[in-house]
């Protein structure tokens, strides 16, 4: 298996040569191909997800396939103003020469994707790389199997290997690749896995990409719109059965508003995913991965209810279809294994505040977060709020919309991720800034030389402009 691991490697270090020197035009045409290659696909796409997540052909559409074809869009229609180089201001030493800015592709990249947007989380970084004019080794998630499989055949259909190759399999496969000395490595995954992939990639130097996830807070003021709070939670919470990297986790809210917060969530699960008051419905509604993330996520609400906890609304689970409904945990002890590790999962904890100031304390106790949402109509408490935590990304009166903005970078912070993706932050995260000076022929750098005798007025004048 190694051995062909590296032959593939090796042939994508000798081909990225010809790949930068590709221009804008060629580099659309390899993602116009990309995109005719999944229109093409789009039916096995869906089959996949629901095979792999029980994931809605509507919701798969919306969060996996059009956002994908929107990303290779909006790629298309900006990369030649992304590619060409930019002025740069002058110094003093560059007076007369020309100052640019170029963005040459990093070479080969590995990217690793996770499992639970399995083609998204593919396609986003590998078409910003291929604007870059990158080659790549795609390792998609084993988790996924059938997803993993269509995006291999789409790769397969439009691309040679050693431009672009995909490699299916398990943590051995990735622990072989992480051996190379790849030009740049995008990993998409938990922060566990990611401190891995750092020490792998350090041994080589090679730069990193973490898009990581963790606890993301939502904090609802004490005016905020309860009922508009408690419909874009459901939706947030609960969509792919709440294993989105950006889902709300927690929520923080005031001690007075918990009951009405609960009635309206209530509310609005049951209009948005069940058939009727008992039956969830299926046909819309995620399923958890696999057997043993749905024991996990038991386990959770076992141990917090074991501890104390309140099961508000919900907690039942259908273990043959691997399906937990949505459920409000409250009166939450403090060590609650629930409040220490993210949920991944449609269970919603509760945690009650009377200060503001409590409630970003409690954020700020924790790791910063991929997402922090804010529920209010208060631009004194959202700018506080802002102003004193840090996180990857933030809505006001919403949740995860940031994502679908290719015009916003979207990445973490710390323990959530270090860089970013989409849009032009994508096409930088696979380039390398290289700074290019064009010296003119009156050069003012000879000034600095030695012999340095009657040159301290040099000094002085540096100290001033520079
Ligand atoms: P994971 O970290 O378990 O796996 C991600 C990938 O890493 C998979 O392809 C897997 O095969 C590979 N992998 C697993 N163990 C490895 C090892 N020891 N060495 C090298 N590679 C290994 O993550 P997951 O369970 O697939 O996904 C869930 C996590 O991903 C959550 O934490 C979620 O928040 C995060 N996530 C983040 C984003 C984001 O954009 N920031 C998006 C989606 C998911």
């Amino acid at each position: 298996m190694a051995q062909i691991f590296d032959s593939v490697f090796e042939a994508q270090q000798r081909h990225k040569y010809t790949l930068r020197n590709t221009n804008a035009a060629q580099r659309i045409q390899k993602l116009k191909s990309l995109k005719a290659a999944i229109e093409k696909n789009e039916p096995h796409i869906y089959d996949a997800l629901q095979s792999d997540l029980r994931k809605s052909q509507f919701e798969a559409a919306v969060t996996e396939v059009i956002f994908i074809y929107g990303e290779i869009d909006f790629a298309i229609k900006n990369l030649g103003k992304w590619m060409k180089p930019k002025h740069a201001g002058k110094s003093m030493v560059s007076l007369m020469a020309k100052n640019r800015i170029y963005y040459e592709p990093k070479g080969v990249c590995l990217i690793i994707s996770p499992w639970n947007y399995p083609f998204q989380l593919m396609m986003s970084p590998l078409l910003s790389a291929i604007a870059a004019g990158n080659c790549a080794i795609l390792k998609p998630s084993e988790l996924s199997p059938a997803t993993s499989n269509i995006i291999g055949k789409i790769i397969k259909e439009c691309f040679d290997e050693q431009e672009i190759c995909c490699f299916e399999g398990d943590v051995s496969v990735s622990t072989a690749l992480l051996k190379l000395p790849f030009d740049h490595i995008f990993f998409t995954g938990s922060p566990a896995i990611g401190r891995i992939v750092m020490e792998a990639a350090a041994k080589n130097l090679t730069s990193v990409t973490l898009e990581l996830g963790g606890k993301s807070p939502t904090i609802i003021d004490q005016e905020a719109n309860l009922k508009n709070a408690a419909e874009k939670i459901a939706w947030g919470k609960l969509v792919n059965a709440g294993q989105t990297c950006i889902a709300p986790d927690y929520v923080l809210i005031p001690e007075n508003r918990q009951e009405e917060f609960i009635r309206e969530y209530n509310i609005a699960t049951q209009r948005m995913f069940f058939k009727n008051p008992q039956e969830i419905n299926e046909d819309i509604y995620a399923k958890i991965i696999n057997h043993k993330h749905f024991k996990r996520i038991i386990a959770l609400i076992d141990d917090a209810s074991a501890k104390g906890a309140k099961v508000s609304l919900g907690g039942q689970y259908q273990e043959e279809v691997q399906t937990i409904n949505p459920t409000v945990l409250t009166k939450l002890p403090a060590n609650a294994n629930i409040m220490e590790e993210e949920i991944f999962g449609p269970v919603l904890p509760l945690i009650t505040y009377n200060l503001l100031d409590e409630a970003i304390e409690i954020v700020n106790s924790k790791s910063k977060p991929l997402a922090l949402y804010i529920f209010s109509d208060n631009g004194k408490n959202t700018h506080h709020i802002i102003k004193n935590t840090s996180a990857g990304g933030t809505c006001i009166n919403d949740v995860l919309i940031h994502i679908s903005n290719p015009k916003l970078p979207f990445g973490g912070v710390n323990s959530s991720g270090m860089g970013s993706c989409h849009g032009i932050f994508g096409f930088k995260t696979f380039s390398h800034e290289r700074s290019v000076v064009f010296q003119s022929a009156m050069n003012m750098s000879s000034m600095i030389y030695p012999p340095y005798d009657g040159k301290s007025w040099i000094l002085k004048l540096l100290k001033k402009i520079m």
